[in-house]
């Protein structure tokens, strides 16, 4: 099966260019790139106009499966994941039972065979997630994991926390951080600040995630781990792992799309679907983490696709659960607040996206080259259209960007040479 991807953009982060050619996938491999091209056998699909970007990794999302399958599972979260654009997705965690186990890696691979884009499992640090034990590290490793992470909690010990991490360096790990002192933050729902005191609702200061960012880039800086900040949301989390980098300690850093293009001024409708962890913030803050991807010191965006049900969220705001279902939305979210708007470049949005995610995890490189395999998110930066959460493939239908008009969609994903998603709709052989 050949596929001639006719007159689009070709976005190349390697030599920061982007050139019209056409794109010949042959195999599951990239077989040819150039303007022009002629393959009488191949299926040809025209994206004239269209950005033809390395296949972008969500690094960051839950898919509930094994335990919450009333809220995901990972065929309906890996369906999100396709329809929004995503080739691949690292799953966190926090599963029931969390994923400290051999067993639970291996089941969450073995339910991954039907699903549409890879998925690449992460392993807990500590056993339960309890912060107490390590987990059973080598055993994961050998599983197949990407990376450690309690994510969901943080790892409060930070003796336990200094173990985790001289053990993750016998296998080069990666420990993915949860930043959050549960002491500041308990009871909190939103941000600590004038609008928390407006609404009289017991805020999470910047503080309870700023002391954690502070203290693993202490604690990678003394075990060389290395150190990935998971949704980072505070100015203050960007200055000290900005200056981190400067000293050369091995961090790199994440922040989702909710954290930059909402603040904390969105609690006050009470939707509960503003309601995430950590709490959006201020506009100043906002600026802050914009500035930090631009000057490369927050390296990904990651969804922290986090779905829950319409009865959990359709609560006060105080009782709902933390959390955005964000696979169908990330892309168009990123590309008409920050692409549009000039704030990042095609060329950056496909690093934050793909490169530096394959980077920071190991994988292959992502990117659109002749040999390389044929992993590509095409996006229509023309394309306009609203939010609609009742069409999300998605179980989590928990978000606050409904009815939103957004100008730049994902129109085609392509895993391994074959078409998950063309023009919003799934495609393919797996279940439906
Ligand atoms: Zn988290």
């Amino acid at each position: 099966m050949c596929l001639l991807l006719k007159g689009g953009l070709v976005v190349d982060p390697d030599r920061n260019s982007i050139k019209k050619a056409d794109v010949l996938l042959e195999e599951g491999r990239i077989a040819a790139i150039q303007p022009g091209l002629k393959a009488p056998d191949a299926q040809t699909i025209p994206v004239e106009g269209c950005y033809i970007c390395p296949g972008f990794i969500d690094m960051h999302c839950h898919l509930r499966e094994p335990g919450e399958e009333m809220k995901e599972t990972i065929l309906t979260g890996t369906r999100a994941a396709a329809r929004g654009g995503f080739t691949a997705v690292v799953a966190m965690g926090n599963t029931k039972p969390p994923a400290d186990s051999r067993a639970v890696i291996e089941l969450v691979k073995g339910q991954a065979e039907a699903a549409p884009v890879p998925v690449y499992p992460v392993g807990c640090a500590t056993k339960e997630r309890k912060g107490l034990e390590l987990a059973e590290i080598g055993d994961l490793v050998e599983a197949g994991i990407v990376a450690l992470s309690d994510d969901g909690n943080p790892v409060m010990n930070s003796e336990v926390l200094r173990r985790v991490m001289e053990y993750s360096t016998m296998f080069n790990l990666l420990i993915i951080s949860h930043c959050e002192d549960t002491h500041l933050s308990a009871g909190g729902i939103m941000h600590e600040g004038y609008i928390s005191t407006l609404l009289g609702l017991r805020g999470i200061p910047r503080a309870a995630e700023e002391i954690h960012v502070a203290r693993d880039i202490i604690l990678a800086e003394m075990t060389g781990a290395r150190l990935h900040i998971a949704h980072v949301s505070s100015a203050g989390s960007v200055r000290l792992i900005r200056e981190a980098k400067q000293r050369g300690v091995r961090v790199t850093a994440e922040v989702t799309p909710h954290h930059l293009c909402l603040t904390d001024e969105a609690v006050m409708t009470f939707d509960t679907n503003t309601k995430v962890n950590p709490p959006l913030r201020t506009p100043e803050d906002v600026e802050a983490l914009c500035a930090g991807l631009r000057d490369g010191t927050i390296d990904v965006i990651a969804t922290d696709h986090a779905p829950h049900t319409l009865e959990e969220k359709d609560v006060e705001y105080n009782y709902a659960p933390f959390g955005i279902s964000g696979l169908e939305t990330a892309v168009s979210l990123m590309w008409d607040r920050l692409v549009a708007k000039g704030i990042l470049t095609p060329v950056q949005l496909a690093q934050k996206m793909a490169c530096n995610p394959a980077k920071i995890l190991g994988l292959p490189e992502r990117s659109v080259k002749v040999g390389n395999a044929a992993n590509l998110t095409v996006i229509n930066p023309q394309l306009k259209q609203p939010v609609r959460v009742e069409s999300f493939v998605s179980k989590g239908k928990n978000s606050p960007f409904n009815g939103w008009e957004l100008l730049g969609w994902p129109v085609l994903t392509i895993v391994a040479g074959k078409i998950v998603m063309s023009e919003g709709k799934l495609t393919g052989s797996e279940r439906s």
